[in-house]
């Protein structure tokens, strides 16, 4: 039988991404359109939100890459999960295109469709970043990065090539944003745990470089607090280079541009180049129906309800988070409008669900969203951090413990904030975990090699 022919007959609400904003949505509307006869339909490519504020705790080595993602088969009982990837959405006709795991494409009609795919790494044209850079936006990269790096400095306490060994402990970020920031001081933390466990490295053989293109970093951040941070990096031995950019990156060696005169700034080489210089809206929204701004975000109203291009709202058609230029009417947000975070995806998320539940079954009334910021809080690595929390200035073992006090709370479900937290007191128990995994990519190598017989092998 077709998959589609197994699919609910009933009125649909469908979900496009079931990250922070799809899920949430779901969890709250599944019950309600199932006894008011409906379904709820979620369709992602993962069959599991990542809660992406955890990724550099995953790369620092502090909780199980598996706890820091939610299943949504597990937490979604009362939703129709799909594990599938939408290419269009055409309203008009209420269907969505999607494209299944094995390459099967169904249409999906629909009664209303929340848009909710979120953003995906941005780059630039940069010559060798495409084969040798690594972003930080799914726990795929995270637990890949932190096997990397415990790899190379592995490998590196064997290597007789000065040059090899350089390379192979060199490790570079490029973006000063808050991912990034939090992305190098976890790897600082990890890669000096690993290099005082080996008797034959030593930490000034250590190179730990991060990039970015701006004369600042972390730009949710007060001024004074951002300084703060780069001189607290600076003192653990991170070189930290303002107005300073990625110019080529081909076979793992790095040219850095100085962004004032364009001169070279840099060059040298390094197995580990970590990616975290902005976001960008999601492709999916080009794709659709819907008109888009012109950083290809999908144009909404404040009630969270996509508008074409007079501001009308179009009927059954709604959007939040990182894909979605909603305005911020509390006057703060860049150009407008609310920037892409966890705090407005969940805040958004829960006034959609209000607005969809007043427009379909007429309970309450269509409200816009608007949201103070909370303020900020980084984690800088064990009892280091930073932020702003409800405008007071926090750093270090403070900061560090409004971060996981704030995160911890924040993960999606009772199961994962509990399993997040035992993570976390077993690390307290027990140390911090160095052990790298291998042959993630290639797990059959060593079966491969006990099949293949002898003579074979000798032939070969
Ligand atoms: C490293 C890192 C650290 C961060 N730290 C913080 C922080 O400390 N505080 C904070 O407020 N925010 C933080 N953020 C930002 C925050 O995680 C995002 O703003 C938030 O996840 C946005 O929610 P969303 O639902 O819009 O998108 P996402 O959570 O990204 O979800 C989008 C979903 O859509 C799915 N999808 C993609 N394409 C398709 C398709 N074609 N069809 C169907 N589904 C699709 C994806 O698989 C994904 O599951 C961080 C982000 C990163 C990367």
């Amino acid at each position: 039988m077709a998959i589609s022919q197994k699919l609910s007959e009933k009125p649909r609400i469908l979900i496009v991404g079931g990250g922070y904003v799809g899920l949430t949505v779901a969890q709250k509307l599944q019950k309600k359109v199932k006894a008011e006869g409906g379904v709820v339909t979620l369709v992602d490519p993962l069959p599991y939100m990542t809660y992406q504020p955890f990724l550099p705790e995953v790369v620092g080595g502090h909780i199980e890459a598996r706890h820091a993602v939610i299943s949504h088969r597990k937490h979604l009982r009362d939703t129709e999960v799909i594990t599938g990837k939408v290419t269009d959405v055409d309203h008009s006709a209420r269907t969505a295109s999607v494209e299944l795991e094995d390459g099967e494409s169904i249409e999906i009609p629909y009664q209303d469709v929340i848009l909710a795919a979120g953003a995906t790494t941005r780059t630039f044209p940069i010559e060798g970043l495409a084969e040798q850079g690594i972003g930080l936006k799914t726990i795929e990269e995270a637990l890949t990065l932190r096997n990397q790096i415990l790899d190379r400095i592995e490998a590196a306490s064997t290597m007789t090539d000065e040059k090899a060994k350089a390379r192979a402990l060199a490790f570079t970020v490029v973006g000063g944003g808050f991912a990034g920031i939090e992305c190098i001081a976890e790897m600082e933390d990890i890669i000096r745990a690993a290099v005082a466990a080996n008797p034959r490295l030593s930490q000034s053989d250590v190179r730990i470089v991060l990039v970015e293109a701006m004369g600042r970093i972390m730009p949710e951040v007060s001024e004074d607090q951002a300084v703060g941070v780069v001189e607290h990096l600076r003192g653990r031995g991170i070189e930290v280079l303002l107005n300073t950019s990625l110019g080529s990156a081909v076979d793992g060696e790095l040219q850095l541009i100085n962004m004032a005169d364009k001169s070279e700034a840099d060059r040298f080489e390094s197995d580990t180049l970590v990616w975290t210089a902005g976001v960008a809206a999601n492709a999916v929204a080009r794709r659709s129906s819907f008109p888009i701004d012109e950083r290809g975000r999908i144009t909404a109203s404040a009630t969270l309800q996509i508008v074409d291009e007079e501001g009308r709202s179009i009927e059954g058609a709604w959007t939040a988070g990182d894909v979605a230029a909603v305005p911020d009417l509390t006057g703060a947000g860049p150009g407008g409008f609310c920037v892409p975070n966890a705090q407005h995806a969940l805040r958004q998320s829960k006034q959609l669900v209000k607005n969809l539940l007043a427009a379909r079954f007429g309970e309450g009334k269509i409200s816009e969203y608007k949201h103070d910021s909370l303020g900020a809080v980084a984690g800088l690595g064990l009892f280091k951090g930073v932020g702003n929390p409800m405008g007071v200035k926090l750093k270090g073992v403070p900061a560090w413990m409004a971060h996981r006090g704030y995160h911890g709370m924040a993960i999606p479900t009772v199961e994962r904030k509990v399993r997040v937290a035992s993570n976390w007191i077993n690390e307290f128990i027990f140390g911090r975990d160095i052990t790298p995994l291998r042959d993630l990519e290639t797990p059959r190598r060593q079966f491969e090699e006990a099949a293949t017989p002898a003579k074979k092998k000798a032939d070969a």
